[in-house]
């Protein structure tokens, strides 16, 4: 009998979340995915989904060793266990250390330990996954694959602030952008999927989710993207406020005597949707209030789609044409109000929606949503499990990158 193919473990280790999917090292659509959730508190537990059946499981032990033990005892049951090949990891912060994916080993542990201080909400919760999956199974590769490593491309003309260098020097103080490996997956895609030369286009993706960045992409490399040295800059999300005036951060300190750390948590957590809303952080939410008449929830998408618009025209101007522009993420592959709202505000640049595709283009197609001579406005679903399980496979030597099947309109 023949051996049953390799599969790839990808981990997503937060810091009271651990999510996880298992892939085929050749691709195709997730075995088993799912996640624990609350980690670190008594009610801890794990959901896992399979067949499009999903239970839920309280945690024995409610850390990341404890969902990792309940996820492996889950693989072993499946008869999955024996089989994953190699443990695909997504880590926040590679800084200017990473600009590609690795395989893990203890100096490239060492080296993503000392990125911790640029996300220290992020990178030590990447290790957590990392170390418990390293005792669990110390015989399977692990590799890292970085949001930052895509963008490590970027000009120096994007990538720096124009504030004293010594913080650039001496505290690694830059843009580093995220979102990079959906930016890449999906940038890939709308190129096949538009016939764009592979080394002749110019693109800008929309990842728009519950955080949201935007990228401009010349012949499959990043040139500028709205997140900076934190995913906090740039566009309005579901809760930060994306570009803000430090003058503004630092009136509201004086004016409120509060200090930078309840201002951060604030422009995090309190902001973008949810705070010009005052009700929900979730567009879809948004959507049906505005409709109803709220007036919060009305100003809440008109300053998100300005902002994405302003962006996706500042963008352009990192590539020598416009050849497209890409909606991705929870928003971008599902609002068709986000898309007409934006498209009608890129009259500028020659786009034209066509209405009927808009609307049709939803709950994961890929699909052409403009028409006429200008440029193309896409809808291209994300994966990033995906493309963190290719890489994997790739990095030792199993599978090539997966192509998943989507049904176009
Ligand atoms: P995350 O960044 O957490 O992965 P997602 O990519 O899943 O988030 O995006 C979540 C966002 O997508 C939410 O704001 C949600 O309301 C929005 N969304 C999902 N479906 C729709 C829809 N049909 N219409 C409008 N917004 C939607």
């Amino acid at each position: 009998m023949l051996p049953l193919p390799p599969l790839v473990l990808v981990v997503n280790s937060g810091s009271s979340s651990l999510k996880f999917t298992v892939l085929g090292a050749d691709g195709g659509s997730a075995l088993v995915s799912g996640g624990a959730e609350c980690l670190g508190l008594p009610e801890a537990r794990i959901a896992f989904k399979a067949n499009g059946a999903k239970t839920i499981v309280e945690l024995d032990r409610n850390d990341h060793t404890g969902a990792l033990a309940a996820i492996f005892a889950r693989l072993d049951a499946d008869g999955l266990l024996s089989r994953v090949a190699v443990v695909g990891h997504r880590v926040v912060h590679g800084a200017e250390r990473f600009s590609a994916s690795v395989v893990i080993t203890p100096e490239i542990l060492a080296e993503i330990e000392a990125c911790s201080p640029l996300a220290p909400l992020h990178n030590p919760a990447n290790l957590l996954g990392i170390r418990a999956v390293l005792e669990a199974l110390p015989g399977v590769p692990q590799v890292a694959v970085f949001d930052t490593a895509f963008h490590q491309t970027m000009p120096r003309s994007a990538s720096l602030y124009a504030v004293p260098m010594s913080w650039y020097r001496d505290h690694g103080v830059r843009r580093y952008g995220f979102h990079g490996t959906s930016h890449r997956y999906v940038s890939g895609e709308a190129v096949r999927f538009l016939g764009l030369p592979a080394d002749d286009h110019g693109i800008v993706v929309a990842h728009l989710g519950n955080g949201a960045s935007a990228t401009a992409v010349l012949n499959g490399r990043s040139v500028d993207t709205t997140m900076g040295l934190t995913p906090l800059e740039g566009l309005v999300m579901g809760t930060r406020s994306g570009d803000f005036d430090f003058g503004a951060a630092a009136h509201v300190a004086r004016t409120t005597g509060r200090d930078i750390a309840a201002i951060e948590t604030i422009l995090n957590k309190a902001s973008g949707l949810l705070g010009l809303s005052e009700l929900s952080n979730d567009c879809r939410t948004l959507e049906t209030a505005a409709d109803e008449g709220h007036e919060g929830a009305a100003i809440a998408i008109e300053v998100f789609v300005h902002r994405l618009a302003r962006h996706i025209g500042g963008l352009a101007t990192s590539l020598p044409r416009l050849d497209a522009v890409v909606f991705t993420g929870g928003i971008g592959e599902n609002s068709a109000r986000i898309r007409a709202l934006t498209i009608g505000r890129l009259g500028a640049f020659g786009f034209r929606l066509d209405e009927a595709a808009n609307l049709a283009c939803v709950g994961g197609r890929i699909g052409r949503i403009s028409t006429g001579r200008g440029p193309a406005a896409v809808v291209v679903p994300t994966d990033e499990e995906g493309l963190i399980a290719a890489d994997a496979a790739k990095l030792v030597g199993l599978g090539e990158e997966p192509a998943p099947a989507r049904r176009a309109v």
